[in-house]
């Protein structure tokens, strides 16, 4: 007896629509994308009980002619794309031409729309899949959707919606991100009677920021502009001290297409590294642009996540253009007593660096001589990490992720003599900065090309230091808090990170046979030589297996096989500088143990040397993330004196 039988299209319908539409903001989303690729220059968007009874969706794009109209609705029929071979460079936001046709198997639609060059528009109403009107009308340029009791044919659907207040947010928040994609785009927002996000589609980015994150936000923000083997990278990310105890603020846009990208998200993070305090994330609004041919946008129904050919290089635009932003803009801290807020401030390199400018006139970065600092030798590293120091416990504990003696101990009965040092310089993204103090363009710039000039120091003067932590100095109009450890900390760190040119590797007594993930082995074999340079001794055995005869020396009191693990996962990730990371801890254990202290007494000479450090090196946070730095100007000062009202 036959078994199966095609399903009615009303409920295969209903089936396909539940992919694509599975809430209020995901009609707003498709609706959006719709009159952004009909070029439209305004949107407004409306809504009422959260979307769920009533959405309206009006823009001045060219519109949808009488006879086009019944055929939109109508699934997999669309004006984007002809032949396969447009599957693989769209540039449009919508390709699938599904929306329509989902949003009207579950709702009452109603459309009106007019070309510019017809006399008459139409308007058009199809409910649950089935036209009821179609007639020609007077109206507007342009397209409006009305869209009416969301899931009204779908009680199980309409069962799972949240509160009207959550389905409005949920809206809310999709129309920040695509107006945050589209500046160029006027876009207003009214929920339930009033107005909500007016943004002014003049192309100003900062403006939408302002808009959508508030004031706060919009002045912690460094501008971003970067390009890396064909993949552009603009936009802004916040100052390190702006950090938020989530990723919301985290918006990544791919050719103009708000996506959920894990590479892009991890490429940020690890720019903050070291910059940031443990548990806090940066935010960013931040535009990647790509070759579309690069990139794979149909992974998903709501084409929310992307696949692009080549990970590694938007890992590295991304990664490389939030540092040098971060390294060349990064203010310090300046105190400002009229409202007691935080606010930015031009940095020591405004005031004294002069800056590199390309043959082509173009402004790169700052010139420092700061970077020429060697690494202590392998045996100084050792001799460090053996005596026991006080550890300087920061402030709150529970943020900092402090070391702990005990994992210092060496276990060294698992371990025979170091052996297999290599002489080869380990190359390495995350130096180069060290070496150039930029991130600025450094794959297109060639040394020669850049024009140094001498700095015009500036004139510091030590005054002295405040309960033996926080050394005073002026300089010209300005009176600077600097906390000495803290300073010295990163400075050390620094230097230590920077003059590494290869690891010892320790030979375990028994080597240990591993089995990988296959991505984990593949990114071990392909990396083979930057692992040995680290001091990993392995050998590739059938694929995923591996033998894991050394580990790096100096962090060799930690679980071998854990160590490989977690090198070799980060590697498969395309994790720019993964490896580096391993050592960190070590590193910031060892800076901090080689630091001055807070409470230390220090002469005069000793303080000058530190100030002056901190000003040539711009050192702004500890490796911990805290602040060094914080200014507070003399015109404040006589504010609150009352010398100037
Ligand atoms: P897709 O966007 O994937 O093509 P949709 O179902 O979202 O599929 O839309 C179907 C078609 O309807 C689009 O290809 C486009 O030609 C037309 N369309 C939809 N919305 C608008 C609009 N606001 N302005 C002009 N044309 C539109
Ligand atoms: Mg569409």
């Amino acid at each position: 007896m036959s078994n199966i039988h095609i399903l009615d299209k009303s409920i295969y319908e209903l089936i396909a629509a539940g992919e694509v539409i599975e809430r209020p903001s995901s009609v707003i989303k498709e609706m959006m994308e719709n009159s952004i690729d009909a070029k439209a220059t305004s949107i407004t968007v409306e809504i009422k009980n959260g979307g769920r009874t009533y959405m309206r969706i009006t823009d001045n794009g060219c519109g949808i002619s009488k006879e086009d109209i019944p055929l939109a609705f109508v699934r997999h029929a669309t004006s984007k794309i002809t032949t396969k071979d447009d599957l693989t460079g769209i540039s449009t936001l919508g390709f699938r031409g599904e929306a329509l046709a989902s949003v009207c198997a579950v709702s009452k639609v109603e459309v009106l729309s007019k070309q510019k060059d017809s006399i008459f528009g139409t308007h058009y109403a199809i409910e649950g899949s089935n036209e009821t009107e179609c007639e020609s009308i007077g109206c507007p340029d342009g397209t409006t959707f009305i869209i009416r009791d969301l899931f009204y044919n779908v009680p199980a659907r309409l069962k799972f919606l949240k509160k009207d207040v959550s389905e409005g947010n949920a809206i809310a928040g999709i129309i920040q991100k695509i107006a945050l994609s589209h500046p160029q785009i006027s876009f207003r927002f009214i929920r339930d009677n009033k107005t909500e996000l007016l943004t002014a589609g003049d192309g100003n980015l900062l403006g939408v920021i302002r808009a959508v994150f508030g004031r706060e936000f919009y002045s912690s923000c460094i501008p971003v502009s970067y390009t890396y083997n064909g993949v552009e990278v603009t936009g802004y990310v916040t100052k390190p001290l702006m950090s938020k105890s989530n990723r919301a603020c985290q918006n990544f846009f791919v050719n103009s297409r708000y996506v959920k990208s894990v590479t892009c998200m991890v490429a940020l993070e690890e720019a903050y590294r070291n910059r940031i305090m443990t548990g806090k994330f940066p935010g960013c609004v931040l535009s990647v642009n790509v070759n579309p041919s690069t990139i794979d946008v149909n992974v998903h129904p709501a084409k929310i996540e992307i696949r692009f050919s080549d990970e590694k290089t938007v890992y590295d635009a991304v990664y490389f253009g939030v540092q040098n932003a971060l390294l060349s803009l990064d203010k310090p801290t300046e105190i400002a007593f009229e409202d007691k807020k935080v606010k930015p401030y031009l940095s020591a390199s405004d005031i004294y660096a002069k800056p590199i400018v390309s043959d082509s006139g173009e402004q790169l970065s700052l010139a420092s001589e700061t970077c020429s600092v060697s690494m202590p030798s392998p045996e100084i590293i050792k001799s460090l990490y053996m005596i026991p120091h006080d550890e300087e416990k920061p402030a709150n504990t529970n943020v900092f992720s402090g070391n702990n003696n005990e994992e210092h101990e060496r276990s060294d009965e698992k371990f025979t003599q170091t052996t297999n040092k290599s002489s080869e310089p380990v190359h390495n993204d995350r130096f180069k900065y060290l070496n150039n103090n930029s991130f600025a363009n450094n794959s297109q710039i060639k040394h020669s090309e850049i024009v140094t000039e001498e700095h015009n120091k500036p004139n510091i003067k030590v005054i002295g230091e405040v309960f033996k932590t926080y050394i005073i100095c002026e300089i010209d109009n300005d009176m600077y808090l600097i906390d000495k450890h803290a300073a010295h900390e990163r400075h050390n760190f620094e230097r230590l990170v920077a003059g590494i040119t290869s690891f010892d590797s320790q030979t375990l007594l028994e080597p240990i046979k591993m089995h990988l993930s296959y991505e984990a082995y593949d990114a071990l074999s392909d990396n083979y030589d930057f692992c040995k340079r680290l001091g990993f001794g392995v050998t590739l055995l059938d694929s995923p297996s591996i033998l894991l005869h050394g580990v790096p020396v100096v962090i060799a009191n930690e679980d071998p096989q854990d160590l490989l693990t977690r090198f070799s996962d980060s590697l498969a990730l395309g994790k720019v500088g993964s490896g580096y990371e391993l050592f960190d801890d070590l590193f910031h254990s060892i800076a901090c143990k080689s630091s001055i202290k807070a409470n230390s007494d220090n002469d005069k000479l000793e303080l000058e040397e530190l100030a002056k450090i901190v000003f040539d090196e711009e050192i702004r946070y500890c490796p911990h993330g805290r602040p060094v730095l914080i200014k507070i100007g003399k015109y404040d000062i006589e504010k609150m004196f009352k010398r100037i009202v």
